[in-house]
């Protein structure tokens, strides 16, 4: 059985402090958050919180299963998820850019976040202007990150209770069947123990890991996420020469690039949303070849 989540963050970010010292700092800081997301993802799991049928009818017209569902049926989390992370996110951001005033301690009721969940849901940015207009003019960008931070681990609960029903459901897409976010991160799986008589399965097959639920899912390896692209003359491999395991896959058709990680050499396996604090560096290097992230995370949208 695979070790709780919970678990494998606080593993993968001591791995990340030891292996790779620049990073230490960071890890001390973003440990406390990180650990908490993780938490609280498990905790809504084991709940009985509202999850939505898997309609394999609507998949199959890559509609994913949270496209058009209210967010106010998850008010009761988002409200336990705000009180567990807004403090730890108040140390991180600057009193001027808080919303509210710089005392306010609970700027976010439950029935703003499920407003904001679902715009976030929904690509909608107007809300976050609207709303971050009636807050002391706090920054939008700023609104938005707090209601990922708040957002992502109801979300995770809720797919770590869909992921059984998903697995029977055919999805070949590049954003996710659960949220329709794009991936944060890659990565080609371990050696598979297949069960019988001991046969061990290659290894070796790319899974996408959603940038908001955290749900992961399989994809073809030479396929851009983002537009579709298999022309291998204008798709491209970055990486460090002594971490061949970590790289920027780039595409040139649209611009894009997703980090993949080889799971075949990490011993242990990482928590793939903890381990993008330790690949801040390929990030860098991929600012500087002109890629774009496919989604924007707080790792790929720190200056170095
Ligand atoms: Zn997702
Ligand atoms: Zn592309």
């Amino acid at each position: 059985m695979a070790a709780p989540a919970s678990k494998a963050v606080a593993t993968t970010l001591e791995s990340i402090a030891r292996t790779k010292p620049a990073y230490a700092d960071l890890v001390k800081t973003f440990s406390p958050l990180m650990a908490k997301q993780a938490e609280l993802a498990e905790t809504f799991a084991a709940q009985d919180i509202f999850v939505p049928e898997v309609d394999a009818a609507r998949l199959g017209q890559e509609v994913h299963v949270l496209a058009g569902i209210s967010c106010e049926h998850w008010i009761p989390q988002l409200e336990t998820a705000a009180k567990e992370m807004l403090p730890l996110l108040k140390e991180m951001i600057p009193d001027e850019a808080w919303p509210g005033k710089k005392d306010c301690t609970d700027p976010l009721d439950g029935a703003t976040l499920a407003r904001l969940a679902e715009a976030r849901l929904g690509g909608d940015q107007k809300t976050f202007d609207d709303v971050a207009k009636t807050m002391e003019e706090t920054p939008a960008p700023v609104l938005f990150a707090i209601a990922e931070n708040i957002l992502g681990p109801v979300l995770s609960g809720v797919a770590k209770k869909l992921n059984k029903s998903l697995s029977d459901v055919p999805w070949d897409k590049g954003h996710c069947p659960i949220c329709g976010s794009l991936p944060s991160i890659a990565y080609l799986s371990r050696k598979e123990q297949l069960g019988l008589d001991q046969l061990v399965g290659g290894g070796g097959k790319k899974h996408l890991h959603c940038s908001l639920c955290g749900h992961d899912w399989a994809f073809r390896r030479d396929t851009c996420p983002a537009c579709g692209n298999t022309d291998s003359k204008t798709r491209e491999l970055f990486y460090a020469e002594d971490a061949k395991h970590e790289r920027i896959e780039a595409c040139q058709k649209c611009g894009t690039y997703c980090l993949c990680i080889d799971l075949r050499e990490c011993d242990p396996v990482p928590q793939m949303d903890a381990v993008q604090l330790g690949l801040i560096h390929l990030n860098v290097i991929a600012r500087d070849k002109k890629l774009a992230p496919m989604v924007k995370t707080t790792w790929n949208s720190i200056e170095s």
